[in-house]
């Protein structure tokens, strides 16, 4: 069924259904608070215009993405009353297309604030924000000091503000002790907008104390099946799976160097597998040494530096003529999942997920 007729080297299923189920358990586990779906970079290189309209199918009507031209490219797939949230703000030269296309800024600054009034202004239309502050990650929004300056009369008079908004720095930590920091925060500035409703909790968040949920929550990862949290086991299901072809076969005597550098020495006789994936197709540099593949139930080391299109996977524990040019091995699927594999490659299941490349064939499920 996966033979390289379409000139691929492998082949990535994404389980649209899963994301469903997962977009459902997440509602489940918001409880009063809406669950909106973050779909920024490509819905985490899942596809966004696969995902959000299938999300919106199953009631999820608040789509964030990072910059505004992610959000004019997803107008065109989502009815008019799903609402697009740009996470890193106002860009300059951007608020004219924003305003016409009905996509809604988080406002990060008073410059952002001045411009979208001004913009509202010109136009004589009350526009939609999102006013966002950092409450302890220091990366984007208001300060909570900022609060005490915000022309709120104008504000009242020319915005009409969903939300508030925070991001949580530590919340695939449960125990962390910056997650009830960032709370506290939060709920000073709440008590000075008395009536606005608030978006806190991410992936991460939704799985803290009900405290975090407020009233709409931002999960990504959880919803393409990454673990939300720390904790064990992850209850999410997975959306993304992964086979690769093997490209050629060998056998080789102890002592043989094996891949760039030659820094894995054979040290027996040694069967190999080439397949056809490697850095440039988002599987990184750092899976070597502790990386695998798997065939059926059989783990397949990988063997010396990952290169750019291609894997080298130690097959010996396998009989001759099991795995043959052609033929696939898994590398996210049912024996070795997202996290697994991020796992190995000392990096998140964010980074995995968000770098797989295009040069496989996708297949939704
Ligand atoms: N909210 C903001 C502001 C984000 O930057 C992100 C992702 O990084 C999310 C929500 C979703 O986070 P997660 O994927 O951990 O659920």
């Amino acid at each position: 069924k996966h033979a390289l007729t379409k000139g691929t080297g492998g082949y990535l299923t994404l389980d649209l259904g899963a994301l469903c189920a997962n977009y459902l358990l997440l509602q489940k586990q918001a409880g009063e608070a809406r669950v909106s779906a973050v779909v920024k970079a490509d819905a985490y290189g899942i596809g966004a215009d696969k995902v959000a309209p299938v999300l919106y199918q199953v009631g999820c009507r608040d789509f964030f993405v990072a910059h505004a031209c992610e959000a004019f490219s997803l107008r065109q797939r989502l009815p008019a009353d799903a609402s697009l949230y740009v996470l890193n703000g106002l860009m300059p030269g951007a608020e004219a297309a924003c305003a016409d296309q009905n996509i809604i800024p988080v406002l990060n600054s008073a410059d952002q604030i001045a411009r979208w009034l001004e913009v509202a202004a010109s136009r004589g239309e009350r526009l939609p924000a999102v006013l966002q502050f950092d409450t302890g990650m220091s990366r984007l929004g208001l300060s909570p000091e900022d609060r005490e300056a915000l022309d709120c009369e104008a504000i009242k008079a020319h915005l009409d503000v969903h939300f508030l908004m925070s991001h949580l720095a530590c919340a695939d930590e449960p125990s962390h002790s910056a997650n009830l920091g960032q709370l506290a925060v939060m709920r000073e500035i709440s008590a000075h907008f008395p009536n606005a409703a608030v978006s806190f909790a991410n992936s991460g968040g939704l799985f803290l104390s009900p405290d975090f949920r407020y009233q709409l929550a931002r999960p990504g990862v959880a919803l393409y099946g990454g673990a939300p949290n720390d904790a064990r086991p992850n209850p999410m299901q997975p959306v993304v799976g992964l086979h690769v072809a093997v490209i050629q076969t060998r056998t080789v005597p102890a002592g043989t160097r094996i891949g760039y550098g030659g820094t894995y020495v054979a040290a027996t006789e040694m069967k190999l597998a080439t397949i056809a994936a490697g850095y440039a197709d988002g599987l990184p540099r750092s899976l070597s040494p502790r990386g695998a593949a798997w065939f059926g139930d059989v783990r397949l080391p990988i063997v010396g530096r990952v290169s750019m299109d291609s894997i080298i996977l130690d097959i010996s524990a396998l009989a001759d003529g099991t795995l043959v040019a052609g033929r696939f091995v898994e590398l996210i699927g049912p024996h070795q999942s997202l996290d697994a594999i991020a796992a190995d490659a000392g990096t998140i299941s964010y980074e995995i997920l968000t770098s797989l490349g295009r040069r496989f064939h996708r297949e939704y499920l």
